[in-house]
């Protein structure tokens, strides 16, 4: 799961990691009533959007006065920003953080992730700071350092200092930073993050070491141990189909293309995604109704699918195990009694139940193509929607 920035930093901010003093603002009157407050004479005026490279598209203004801070706050609230992180959508700005303009002397970049390789925690840092990170690790990978952390210890003093003077921090500074890193690691461990990312994180001209932008991530599966990340939740940035979808616990994610896909286990439907590519064919979702799945859920499954507008057509691909073919039969035939199917639906059935869900299909009097393998059902579907 993923949080804006401001919230972000006021987690960092709980945990004793140096951040510039800011809060959120919904309107332009907001934000100059929280620059008010502010201790400064410079004041920084952000769009908060699930996303990075605000500033090159215009969503990070510095504000010498509250005039215009007022000016900025119009100009990019309700806007719709497009980053490369975006999407050529982009995203409409619904929140600004307000915060103190800094003196910055250098940005740095620092990062924790989780090494699937290693299976650890790695901390990486950089003095190739502000800049996209996967830019630095193509042109100048040696500039990018990395501390791999013992799971049992946690990041060492040793560890930090070393990513510290490896990414050339002055030495007067080298302490802050490293008790920057040490309270990044503590929140990104104690609060189950899956990302953690300062780019830049600066030294500042007043000898300070600061993040001035924070990206954090939370594994969704640990997140029921914390509540206070999960109404940090903006549901606003999501899909609405996705968290229709997390409503009835469906693995839903949307993509781009027009084949709608029901499958159940995330192996199958990654194939099933694979092999729609294969015959030429662009899958719309990723769907994945899980081993348990009800009737019901079934239902609401294909309802999601047939609520996208650039949906053509249906892959339904199941293999029954857990899950019974006559269960998912039902569940096909109930949604497109409560919402109408007016594309074509190619449903391929195997295992548990299959000849029981045959019959359901075939007496709901629905057109339905019938597959025989999963490599037939998506050449079939392929080349019915073209
Ligand atoms: P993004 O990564 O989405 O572009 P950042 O928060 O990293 O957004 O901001 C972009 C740049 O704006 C930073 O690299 C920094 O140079 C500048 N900046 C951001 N916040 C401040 C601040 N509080 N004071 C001064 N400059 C800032
Ligand atoms: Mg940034």
């Amino acid at each position: 799961m993923n949080i804006h920035e401001y919230q972000g930093k006021e987690v960092l901010r709980s945990y004793g990691v140096s951040v510039p003093n800011g809060q959120v603002a919904y309107s332009a009157k907001e934000a100059v009533d929280v620059a008010k407050q502010l201790e400064s004479s410079v004041y920084v005026v952000k769009a908060q959007i699930h996303a990075g490279g605000r500033g090159k598209a215009g969503g990070v203004k510095i504000a010498k006065n509250l005039d215009e801070v007022r000016t900025y706050a119009e100009e990019i609230l309700g806007k719709t920003l497009v980053t490369h992180q975006t999407g050529p959508e982009g995203k409409e700005v619904k929140r600004l953080l307000i915060e103190e303009g800094c003196d910055i002397d250098k940005e740095y970049y620092v990062g924790l992730v989780l090494d699937r390789v290693t299976s650890r925690v790695v901390m990486m840092a950089s003095e190739e700071g502000g800049t996209e990170i996967e830019e630095v690790a193509e042109h100048s990978p040696e500039k990018i350092f990395k501390e791999v952390i013992d799971p049992a210890v946690g990041l060492q003093g040793y560890q930090a200092r070393r990513l510290a003077f490896n990414m050339n921090i002055p030495k007067k500074q080298v302490n802050k930073a490293v008790k920057f890193m040490l309270g990044l690691y503590k929140v990104f461990i104690e609060k189950d993050a899956s990302i953690a990312e300062i780019n830049p994180l600066v030294t500042t001209g007043d000898g300070n070491v600061m993040a001035l932008d924070a990206k954090l991530n939370f594994d969704p599966n640990a997140l029921y141990r914390h509540k206070d990340i999960q109404e940090l939740r903006d549901l606003d940035e999501e899909d609405a189909k996705e968290i229709e979808a997390s409503k009835y616990e469906l693995s839903y994610i949307a993509l781009e293309g027009n084949i709608g896909c029901m499958v159940n286990g995330a192996g199958l439907a990654m194939a099933t995604m694979d092999i729609i590519k294969h015959y030429g064919g662009d899958p719309a979702n990723f769907l994945d109704v899980g081993g348990g799945a009800t009737a019901e859920k079934v239902t609401e499954a294909f309802k999601i699918i047939l609520s996208d507008k650039n949906v053509k057509g249906i892959y339904v691909n199941i293999f029954g195990g857990i899950m019974k073919c006559d269960v998912i039969a039902e569940g096909v035939v109930e949604a497109t009694k409560q919402v109408g199917l007016e594309i074509p639906l190619v449903v391929r059935l195997e295992g548990t139940n299959v000849d029981q869900g045959k019959q359901i299909l075939k007496d709901s009097g629905l057109n339905i193509t019938a597959a025989e393998s999963m490599a037939d059902g998506a050449e079939k579907i392929v080349s019915l929607v073209k």
